[in-house]
């Protein structure tokens, strides 16, 4: 990753087709768009890749999970149990859609602890969005399980792990919903883009619906089109879905390029008594876009991160002082506590980050440290890497 890393003359070309007919809409022109639908076809050949029934293609990720939690029937007062350590965007899209966000702990897949959250859960508990951090998958069978019986809609984060499985099973598709962003900095990009993904028909329909101002989209004339639902606009232009298409079918070279390059960097760092990989509940699925290992401790992980930077090993991250992805720095969330007068959201139920202790998360997050495996790099780069890392870890 980032995808954008191997842009060429494919994803010129579709854009190209687009620009070629002048119709940058997704939806209608029939006779102008000369046959070329990309977002449609994008939304085909993903869920035939996933072996879902449906996707819908739109704006971001963001909004793919707005779409979601607006589609499951989430608003005023539900609970919804997230990851502390996550983007900051599944926060806000449980916020803005009405809702409390509440924090289960994590485990040492840095993802949501399928027993954690068992615990958080209360009569007000509606749905949980497990995200799949870094690449690869939570205990999604374990999650899919608890929300089963517990009666609970399981929204799947994808949008880190675009080609991760388990078992082989495409994450994304063991929940009701599933996830997917294509910003530009994400394996697989359209500029800005995200999709929504499910097998149930009717979530579909909502979905798309909700992501184009209620459209039903069931007439050959949109402005003959009846409004079902309220919704929003979140739709993809054609310029971005043509990206997209571009990347996706580059998807499956990424994936190779990422696992070769992983594998090497881990055989380089065998000998660094340190450095505990990642818990993978299945190493098979994971789609490498970052390596991540935990140190003994935050003091010695704090070290190995300056010391790699000090070294000229750049692209790594040490979240527990990352201001995106670790919930210890949403200071923002406190301050929008009422304050923001946000009529529609559940703030006022949200106690705020303040009261919420998560010492388990801080642990394993204090101890990480994730570099993001590189598409630009050659076998010398990664080689040269491998070398000065574990240079550097071997005296952690
Ligand atoms: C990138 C990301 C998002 C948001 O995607 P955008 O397309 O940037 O809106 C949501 N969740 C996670 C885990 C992400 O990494």
């Amino acid at each position: 990753m980032p995808g954008f890393e191997i842009f060429g003359e494919e994803e010129r070309r579709q854009v190209q087709d687009v620009l070629d007919t002048g119709v940058l809409f997704r939806y209608g022109f029939d006779a102008a768009r000369k046959g070329h639908w990309k977002a449609r076809t994008f939304e085909s050949e993903f869920a035939a890749r996933l072996g879902t029934k449906h996707c819908h293609l739109c704006s971001s990720g963001s909004a793919a999970l707005s779409i979601a939690l607006a589609a499951a029937g989430i608003g005023y007062g539900d609970e919804v149990v997230v990851p502390p350590f996550t983007f900051v965007a599944t926060v806000e899209a449980v916020l803005l859609a009405g809702a409390v966000p509440v924090f289960a702990e994590i485990d040492e897949t840095l993802c949501l602890d399928p027993g954690a959250v068992a615990q958080v859960l209360t009569p007000r508990t509606r749905a949980v969005v497990a995200v799949h951090m870094c690449g690869s998958m939570a205990r999604i069978d374990e999650l899919a399980e608890l929300c089963r019986r517990q009666g609970l809609v399981l929204i799947e984060d994808a949008c880190q792990a675009v080609g991760g499985t388990f078992q082989g099973r495409a994450l994304g598709t063991f929940g009701q919903m599933g996830c997917f962003s294509f910003d530009s900095v994400k394996t697989i990009t359209c500029g800005e883009g995200g999709a929504v993904v499910t097998d149930d028909a009717d979530l579909y329909r909502l979905a798309h619906q909700y992501a184009d101002h209620g459209h039903d989209h069931a007439q050959a004339d949109r402005g003959a089109e009846d409004h079902p639902i309220l919704g929003m606009n979140a739709r993809i232009s054609e310029l971005n879905a043509a990206v997209g298409l571009a990347q996706l079918r580059k998807l499956d070279e990424i994936l190779a390029r990422q696992r070769e390059a992983k594998q090497v960097l881990k055989d380089a760092l065998s000998a660094c008594p340190a450095v505990q990989w990642r818990w993978l509940p299945d190493p098979a699925g994971d789609s490498a876009t970052f390596l991540s290992f935990l140190l003994p401790d935050e003091e010695r992980a704090r070290r190995a991160a300056a010391d790699l930077a000090a070294a000229g090993v750049d692209g790594c991250f040490y979240w527990y002082d990352n201001n995106w992805h670790y919930l210890r720095r949403w200071e923002h969330f406190k301050r929008l506590k009422s304050p923001a007068r946000m009529p529609q959201t559940g703030l006022p139920e949200f106690a705020g980050l303040a009261q919420v202790q998560v010492p388990v998360s801080d642990k394993i997050i204090g101890r990480t440290i994730s570099m993001q495996i590189k598409l630009s790099w050659s076998d010398a780069d990664i080689a040269g890497r491998g070398e000065r890392m574990a240079a550097v870890l071997a005296k952690i």
